[in-house]
């Protein structure tokens, strides 16, 4: 367990850099399934590997791009936009204007990630450094941050989003908020969204991990 945690620390979201390593299921899992904050797509598999393979050699592959970010032509603004994963929508972002009501343009990255998965785990490489901000509106919790948030849902179930970010009652006035857990946690619509997973118990993780479901390999 511990050497999980340990993992847990070093994987922050945001690898960046050229690197590789190894990572076992369990290290897998720890990481909900490699979690990453970069806008990434996905390039098409490798048809002849095999997650089953003995040796990562014969592994199955798959390639993940970074899509970079859009900001916009002010230098004096601050927003860094997420892109979207298709061509088609991210040019109808550019169509519109940023906040500051300046035109938006959208900044390219050449780095990309490699996954093998074997019957071992994932080898996970990645190959050049993020030359530009990390998008803004990270949408993931850490497996911390939902455990935290799950603790003061189950234990107030008839508070809903607006109230869970108000701060729970306590005894002695409004106690814990969770929004203090995570500015992803500060939006009413999407602390809803979360309010109903943990009530319908149907978090499987999400979608935007690299390996969304490390349990059939496990
Ligand atoms: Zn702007
Ligand atoms: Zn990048």
């Amino acid at each position: 367990m511990h050497q999980i945690f340990r993992h847990e620390v070093e994987w922050n979201g945001w690898p960046d850099g050229t690197f590789e390593r190894m990572f076992t299921y369990a290290e897998v899992e720890a990481m909900q399934g490699l979690q990453v904050h970069w806008a990434m797509r996905r390039h098409g598999g490798d048809r002849k590997g095999d997650n089953f393979a003995k040796s990562v050699e014969g592994g199955k592959k798959s390639k993940w791009s970074c899509l970079g970010i859009i900001e916009c032509d002010n230098p004096d603004c601050q927003i860094v936009i997420r892109p979207q994963t298709w061509p088609e929508q991210i040019e109808n972002q550019l169509k519109q204007l940023c906040t500051c009501a300046t035109s938006l343009h959208h900044l390219e990255c050449g780095v990309f990630s490699i996954l093998i998965r074997w019957s071992g785990g994932v080898k996970f490489s990645n190959h050049g450094q993020h030359a530009h901000q990390r998008p803004a509106h990270i949408l993931h919790l850490s497996k911390d941050e939902k455990s935290r948030f799950k603790e003061i849902v189950t234990a107030h179930p008839t508070i809903g989003p607006l109230g869970l970010i108000v701060g729970v009652p306590g005894l002695h006035g409004p106690g814990e908020s969770v929004a203090d857990i995570s500015d992803a946690l500060l939006n009413a619509g999407r602390v809803g969204k979360e309010r109903l997973k943990v009530k319908h118990g149907s978090d499987s993780g999400g979608g935007d991990s690299f390996i969304s479901s490390f349990a059939k390999f496990s």
